[in-house]
This record gives structure tokens, sequence and C-alpha cells, in this order.
């Protein structure tokens, strides 16, 4: 079948009918950057900053910062490097940003919330990220997370553009941002889906805790529902829509994403081949249809029993 009969390692992203879906990388240091280029990411679709304040007591400085973004901007020359704002608070506080004491941090003072609050922090990122930007090659985008509302839409976009850094968009993390995602991507370039939080706050089930587990499954339709609204916004007003959350790294879960709008998928780079391998056995046409299928379900559990039957008598 058309599953097995490609094998093309470093190829760039596409469906079998040469639809173009961009493979990404989730980097966490720019040291990663090697890897993920010698596994054949096109880019990076999500950069975790947050290693530059984890593991100091202060912000570090502006220079410190500028030195890390250049360094991963330039393994990347000519290609598509999406930096996220620090994301703290719930799961990885900070001191000198978040309230420890809050008694449900998943819904607290997190991610842009918290760097409103602190807006030196964010202005000193912003200040690094534009200097990094304007010594090396690489096509940078910049990202808010945790972004529930078409006003933090605006907020940050505007913000960033005040930097001098070209394509600002946000993440869509919380269902509100998904259920508004065509306001939300009016005063957005593009829209990144973590689809780890939006799993999160969708279900209502804290994504640190074992005991909820079952309930942390990105193949939920009600999930995918919220999925397919940021893919049809993305659409209708051709703006791009990434998914950077774990989802991407499932390789069946990936075409259906593909399916349901997403143009870009980002995952850490030893989830790659597998997904490349997988999206070239499948049409645009086919995708749709898988989508359709998962969205059709009642559970987690049974979207991905009819995925997984659908594409068995697929070609
Ligand atoms: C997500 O929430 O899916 C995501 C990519 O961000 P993080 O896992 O860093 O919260
Ligand atoms: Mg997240």
């Amino acid at each position: 079948d058309r599953l097995s009969a490609v094998a093309a390692p470093l190829t760039p992203g596409a469906l079998a009918d040469g639809t173009a879906v961009p493979l990404l990388a989730n980097l966490g240091k720019p040291a990663d950057a090697t890897d993920a280029v010698a596994r054949g990411a096109e880019g990076v679709g999500l950069f975790r900053t947050e290693f530059l304040f984890l593991s100091s007591a202060q912000a570090p400085t502006v220079e410190q910062q500028r030195e890390s973004y250049r360094e991963l901007l330039a393994a990347f020359p000519g290609k598509k490097v999406v930096v996220r704002m620090l994301d703290a608070g719930a799961d990885k506080p900070l001191a000198f940003l978040n309230d420890a004491h809050e008694e449900n941090p998943a819904l607290g003072l997190r991610g842009l919330r918290a760097l409103r609050a602190s807006e030196d922090i964010l202005r000193e990122q912003l200040t690094a990220l534009a200097e990094a930007d304007a010594a090396t090659e690489a096509d940078l985008w910049v990202m808010a997370p945790m972004v529930a509302t078409v006003e933090e839409t605006k907020y940050f976009t505007s913000l960033a553009r005040e930097y001098g850094l070209k394509t600002p968009g946000v993440m869509v993390e919380v269902p509100a941002a998904a259920l508004l995602a065509d306001r939300v991507l009016a005063h957005a370039d593009f829209a990144s889906i973590g689809t780890n939080d939006l799993t999160q706050y969708t279900m209502a089930a804290d994504r640190m805790l074992g005991s909820v587990a079952d309930f942390q499954d990105p193949w939920h339709p009600a999930v995918l529902r919220l999925v397919r609204e940021v893919g049809a916004a993305g659409a209708r007003l051709g703006k791009p829509v990434g998914i950077c959350g774990e989802a991407a790294a499932d390789p069946l879960l990936a075409v259906v994403l593909v399916g349901l709008g997403a143009t870009s998928l980002s995952m850490a780079p030893a989830a790659l081949a597998d997904v490349r391998q997988m999206l070239l056995g499948r049409t645009l046409d086919e995708a749709r249809q898988l989508a359709a299928a998962a969205l059709d379900a009642d559970d987690a559990a049974s979207a991905r029993r009819a995925v997984a039957q659908l594409t068995a008598s697929l070609p």
C-alpha cells in the first residue's frame, strides 16, 4: 500500500497529493537545533524560552537572552523559527514572576497573563528577540502562550510589532480562543494550537495529575472540534494554523489534524520521521475523511478506532 511504498527520509513534509505540510521542531534550548536539522526539521514551530529563566533566581539579562536567541536563529538561515514568549506559572512557576500560593495555578496568572503583570520582562524578551533577528537570517515568528481573549491577542501582537517583530501570533490553548478563532486571527498573523493545554482546559483535567490522565487525550472529539474551528478560521482568513502540542507527534492523529485544517506540524525531532512517512501515504481528501470520522465519535477511544479502521480500508 501507499504507506509502506514510500520512504523519503529527509524530504519536506507533504501529503500523497503533493500538498505541503511543513514539519517543524519543538525545541527547549538552542543546542537542540543540530539534532533537529539532522532529522530534517524544516524550521522550529515551538521554541520554549523557559530554560533561560528556570535556572536563575532573577530574569536573565537582555544580553544573555539575545545570545541564546541568536544561536538558535543562526542554525536556521532562511527558515521559519517560532519563538514562544516565557510561559511561566502552573507547572513551571518562577519566583520573580508567579505567586506560588494560587490554589489553581493552571487557571491563574500564567503565560501571557503573568507577562502582562510584569511587563518589563516581556519587553526585555521582545528587545532581545528583535536584536537577535536583526543579526541573523532566519524568518522569526513570535507568539504568546495561554491567550484566552481577542483583547490579549491585540495587546500582544501590537506590542511585538512595536519592537519591529514582523510576524506575531498566538497560541490557542484555551477553548475560548479556539471558539473565537476568527476574531482572534483577525488580529494575529498566525495561530499555533497547543494541544496539551487545549486538552487540559477542554476536559477540565489537570495535565499534571495522574488520577485524571485518561482525560488528557487529544483524540477526544471535543478537542478535535475546537481544532476544526481554528483550522476553518485560518482557511477563511488565509492565516497559517500550526499544531505544536504532543498530538502532532502521533502519526495517525497528525493526518487527522491536517484534515482539520492544520497547515504545519511541530514536534519533538525524534517524531519527525514517522509523521513524515504517514503523511506521504494520505491525500488531503483522505485526511479530511479521516478527520470527519474522528469528529463523529463519542470519545477518544472511538475516534482512534474509527480512524484506524477507515485508514486500513484506504489505499
Ligand atoms: C501545549 O500546551 O500543547 C504546548 C505546546 O505548550 P506546553 O506543553 O509547553 O505547555
Ligand atoms: Mg501549553
